[in-house]
């Protein structure tokens, strides 16, 4: 039976899209994980460290219904680290969350610390921003780490440059990330062949392994994302992202490389657009055909003070909520504007309680994954313009 079992699921993929409907460029799906489907175009909120900050998983999944979340390798592989969470069982029963997971490379953390790293052929060297101690990442370390995570999506270790990126740089960053993709692709295989995924699970039609996803870089510059691209699609991955965006370039330009790239991309496999944004970037991405979305906007931000609401952000340290009863978003159905008011929500704030950060954050993520629901639904029922219109229109009436 289990050598039958075997044989079956190495012919099985680890995920399957279902594409539902399309409006436009605009794509309703069904993403079908080990772990549950995820209805796309989907967003999956920030776990930094084990943990979406500011709540707690049984809301995430029973109030929110978040189907998929993100962990970051960088944070973890330095603390607690991996024996540790080896030890644990996996990072899903380490940190109770039963649901789909998918983990980053590490690649854009490191690439974040400027100055403190170092990066060669063989990866990059860099100081721990938890003790100072030196550490090495590479793209076979990165498949171990998130192999002993066990998570859903597995990102391939990359190399990200600004947005203002040179010709030159670009080109030679966008380079090595396709060597490091190759490299990437084959310690995944060695490591799901030797079952090093603490995730592993029996799942009806999927091989019960994780997927690998593919990044496309190449900075502004369109006929290098096109290369990284072609080099990606040739290696082959169950999904590809595009990366290296929202990091200090015009909105203008991240559109451009969206119209340019998007269209050329597998149209029967899932798009993920790292790292990005604010909820009109999310609705004007879906309707450039992009299908996953992860971004720490709204738990950032509900750590300080700062609503994203149908009407627009809503700064709730303004004075001008001192005594108003209504709830942050007359629009929204959590259970934070079913209960408390912006009056009360300024005083926690301004008296410096935690319960703020908690209540703010709850009503964001309630935003964001609202804000998708409807998209999905508008995209199914033929109404997507229609919603994409007067959701921007509303956006843009003002923050009250
Ligand atoms: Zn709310």
């Amino acid at each position: 039976m289990s050598t039958h079992q075997s044989t079956a699921s190495s012919t099985l993929p680890a995920l399957r899209f279902e594409h539902v409907a399309q409006q436009g460029e605009a794509r309703a799906g069904v993403l079908h994980t080990r772990r549950g489907p995820i209805e796309t175009p989907v967003f999956m909120p920030v776990g930094t460290a084990g943990t979406v900050k500011g709540i707690r998983f049984e809301q995430l999944e029973r109030e929110l219904d978040a189907r998929i979340i993100l962990g970051n390798t960088y944070h973890l592989w330095l603390r607690p680290g991996i024996e540790t969470i080896r030890a644990c069982g996996g990072l899903h029963r380490f940190i109770g969350w039963e649901r789909a997971m998918l983990t980053d490379s590490g690649g854009f953390q490191v690439w974040s610390l400027g100055a403190l790293r170092k990066i060669s052929e063989e990866g990059t060297e860099f100081r721990s921003h938890v003790d100072g101690s030196l550490q090495f990442l590479s793209p076979e370390v990165s498949m171990e780490v998130q192999a002993a995570l066990g998570s859903e999506i597995v990102m391939v270790f990359d190399e990200c440059v600004p947005g203002e990126a040179t010709y030159e740089e670009a080109q030679k960053s966008m380079q090595l990330t396709a060597r490091w993709a190759r490299r990437s692709r084959d310690t995944f295989d060695r490591l799901q062949a030797a079952r090093a995924d603490t995730g592993y699970v029996e799942a009806r039609n999927l091989s019960g392994s994780q997927a690998l996803f593919g990044i496309v870089q190449g900075a502004s510059h369109l006929d290098l994302r096109r290369a990284s691209l072609e080099q990606t699609v040739e290696i082959g991955f169950d999904g590809y992202a595009i990366g290296g965006l929202s990091v200090g370039e015009e909105k203008s330009v991240m559109f451009e490389v969206i119209d340019d790239v998007v269209p050329q991309m597998p149209p029967d496999q899932p798009r993920y657009l790292m790292g990005v944004g604010t909820p009109e970037d999310l609705v004007e991405a879906v309707a450039r055909g992009i299908d996953m979305f992860d971004c720490v906007l709204p738990t950032r931000n509900g750590r300080t003070g700062q609503a994203f609401t149908s009407r627009g952000k809503l700064n709730i340290k303004n004075a001008q909520w001192t005594r108003d009863t209504r709830p942050l978003d007359d629009q929204c159905g959590c259970s934070v504007c079913q209960k408390h008011s912006r009056a009360y929500l300024r005083h926690l704030y301004l008296t410096g309680e935690m319960l703020a950060s908690i209540l703010i954050t709850h009503h964001n993520l309630a935003f964001f994954l609202d804000t998708m629901r409807g998209v999905r639904q508008s995209i199914r029922s033929g109404e997507f313009p229609k919603f994409r219109r007067e959701f921007t229109e509303r956006l843009n009436t003002s923050g009250e």
